[in-house]
């Protein structure tokens, strides 16, 4: 199926040759439409002129009304002719033909009623100045017009004077002929150059608009890309923009494939599914077909009409819906990544060089993408092995610091003799170290786990009480002396469906802080199912936190006082691990904390049915909304 190609309007503008015609075509526009005014101007001075010459010699009214029909008859074929398709582009011939005729019948009419030569001269000169005025048809029409006029001097007869009258006709007429010939000539350059300072004007505009629409649509697909630069469908989307700005029927995108050195179908926007299936079952190497190996960076292939293809069986093109392509490299540096195919399925014909602009800017655009997925890939691989690389090593220092707080909790016992106070204060700080570390290191391992997304949460239904039980036994030996602690549940003996250690981890982590930044007071645990909700609270009588701190204080590595002085221990990892964890579970936390008064975390977690199932088996004591139950000590 052919098609005939686009109307290249941006391509052929610039044809000097195009533009000689286009003025040709314009004059005898102007012409048709002039050549009215004039014929009936002329009708109209001629027949005042008859009106005349009837009234001043009656006897020539026969003659002097024939010629008038004579001319009349002449001027209306002029002017229906120059309508006539087959003379539409030849009104200057025409128009041409019809002067040098009424120069004709005005001298044969002169001539023939022995009129004077003066007169005749001056109707000849009237004729001619009238007509380059009028009609914009250059200086060789009006030269044969005049030559015509010229030539009809030998129509008259003798005048009164004989040969003055003869000699001062001929310098009339030639004074009318050369000026009328001059300004028809100078008329015509002057309208020659303002039409084609129209036309570059004209050019110009319609070229700014052209850069203007296409930096639009450039800057459109700039936009897609980084909105949706993260996202797996990118290219897609800038497929089916491709489709849009081009105007063609579909837009393919192929990647190139180090392991198996061939570009391979990647994404699309309007391939029909069978045809994007078949695709993506092709791998395209450089050996694969001409076509292939003629891509170069920067440079367009493109196949006007699929039928004449050599570099690629039309065969092929016929059965990916091909009736014509364009294909626009996508490069590295000197290197082909892949390539942006934008077509369609029956039109055939040469694109547009407003589709030939985009499709490379496109490409460009799209180039940079790859760019960036690269590197992100890059830095995604370069993360992960850090993080294998901390997890590993962190995991390595657990066993020797094991040993280091093994031995001194053994010394510190006395199991290697009795120590002096010195040196059991020595140890003590041995040991105190040893367990931060010990903390930072499991802190770090937690936090790789998350950051590497091994962490999945594992649901299974548990009792609260036993997580209270056994976090007390754990934190006993934190709790400073001026200190109570305290564990709260309500309904009793509720069950809840969440990941048991990852809830024990936040509440270890939460009542861990609470204990170490409150001197005196006390730390309150309590834990409500309400439906399908589980609420944690840990409530202290602290140090408290400023508002302004709050929002930092989840962030990794961020505590309230960061000075090499501060009063309290830790990494600050604690929280962002809770957040993290709570996030995992699906839940929230929140602070509500004032300096010298105190904080409460709240987390809320879905806890599923098997809460549900709690609560409504434990609605009917009132004691479980009037305190509930108290877990350890
Ligand atoms: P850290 O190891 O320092 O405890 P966290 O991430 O657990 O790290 O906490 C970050 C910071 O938040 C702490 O350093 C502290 O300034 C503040 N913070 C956390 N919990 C409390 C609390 N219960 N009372 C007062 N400040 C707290």
């Amino acid at each position: 199926m052919r098609a005939s190609a686009p109307s290249p309007r941006h391509e052929s503008r610039h044809e000097p040759a195009n533009r000689g015609a286009a003025y040709r075509a314009e004059t005898a526009r102007v012409l048709r439409r002039r050549l009215d005014i004039t014929v009936a101007l002329f009708l109209l001075l001629v027949g005042c002129s008859i009106v005349l010459e009837r009234a001043f010699h009656p006897e020539r009214a026969r003659i002097a009304t024939l010629t008038y029909g004579v001319e009349l008859a002449l001027c209306l074929l002029a002017v229906a002719a120059v309508r006539l398709p087959v003379l539409v582009a030849r009104a200057g011939e025409v128009a041409t033909l019809l002067g040098a005729a009424l120069a004709l019948v005005l001298a044969w009419y002169n001539g023939r009623v022995g009129g004077s030569v003066e007169r005749f001269a001056t109707a000849e000169v009237c004729l001619l100045s009238g007509l380059f005025v009028l009609l914009p048809w250059g200086w060789r029409a009006q030269l044969a017009v005049a030559g015509t006029a010229f030539l009809s001097l030998g129509l008259q007869g003798n005048g009164p004077n004989g040969s003055e009258d003869l000699a001062y006709a001929v310098v009339a007429l030639t004074a009318g002929a050369v000026t009328s010939v001059a300004g028809a000539l100078f008329l015509d350059r002057y309208r020659h150059d303002a039409f084609v300072r129209t036309a570059l004007l004209t050019e110009a505009s319609e070229l700014a608009r052209d850069e203007a629409e296409t930096a639009t649509a450039l800057a459109r697909v700039g936009e897609t890309l980084n909105a949706h630069l993260d996202q797996p469908d990118v290219l897609a989307r800038v497929n089916a923009l491709a489709v849009e700005v081009l105007g063609c029927d579909w837009s393919s995108t192929f990647v190139w494939d180090e392991q198996r050195a061939a570009f391979r179908f990647r994404t699309h926007a309007g391939v029909r599914p069978e045809v994007a299936a078949e695709l993506a079952e092709v791998e395209f190497s450089r050996q694969s077909m001409p076509l292939v190996a003629a891509l170069r960076p920067g440079m367009l292939v493109e196949i006007p009409d699929a039928a004449d293809e050599t570099r690629m069986p039309p065969a092929l093109l016929r059965r990916w819906d091909v009736a014509s392509e364009l294909i626009a490299p996508i490069s590295r540096r000197d290197e082909v990544v892949g390539v942006l195919v934008y077509g369609y399925r029956a039109r055939t014909g040469a694109f547009s060089a407003r589709q030939r602009r985009l499709a490379l800017g496109i490409a460009h655009a799209t180039a940079m993408t790859f760019e960036h997925a690269r590197l992100i890939a890059d830095l995604q691989a370069a993360s992960r092995l850090k993080s294998e690389f901390v997890a590993t090593m962190s995991h390595e220092l657990r066993t020797p610091l094991n040993v280091v707080t093994g031995y001194a909790d053994l010394l510190a016992e006395g199991t290697f003799g009795t120590l002096s106070p010195e040196q059991s204060d020595t140890v003590n700080r041995i040991r105190q170290s040893a367990l931060e570390l010990l903390e930072l290191v499991n802190a770090t391992l937690d936090i790789g786990r998350l950051e590497a997304g091994r962490d999945a949460a594992c649901l299974a239904p548990f009792e609260l009480e036993g997580v209270f039980g056994e976090l007390d036994r754990d934190l006993t030996p934190l709790v400073p002396p001026r200190v109570s602690l305290g564990w709260w549940s309500s309904p009793q003996g509720a069950r809840v469906l969440s990941d048991r250690t990852k809830v024990k981890t936040i509440l270890k982590n939460l009542v861990g802080n609470a204990l170490k930044f409150t001197p005196t007071g006390t730390v309150e645990v309590t834990a409500h199912v309400t439906g399908e909700t589980l609420e944690l609270a840990v409530r202290d009588t602290g140090i408290g936190i400023a508002a302004a701190d709050i929002p930092t204080i989840f962030d990794m590595f961020r505590q309230v006082d960061g000075s090499c002085t501060r009063r309290f221990g830790g990494v600050g990892l604690g929280l962002h691990i809770v957040q993290r964890l709570v996030e995992l579970l699906g839940g929230t936390i929140a602070v509500d904390s004032a300096p010298g008064v105190g904080s409460t975390f709240t987390v809320r977690l879905p806890a599923g049915r098997a809460a549900a199932a709690t609560d409504s088996e434990a609605t009917a004591p009132a004691r479980a909304s009037s305190g509930g139950t108290r877990a350890g000590s």
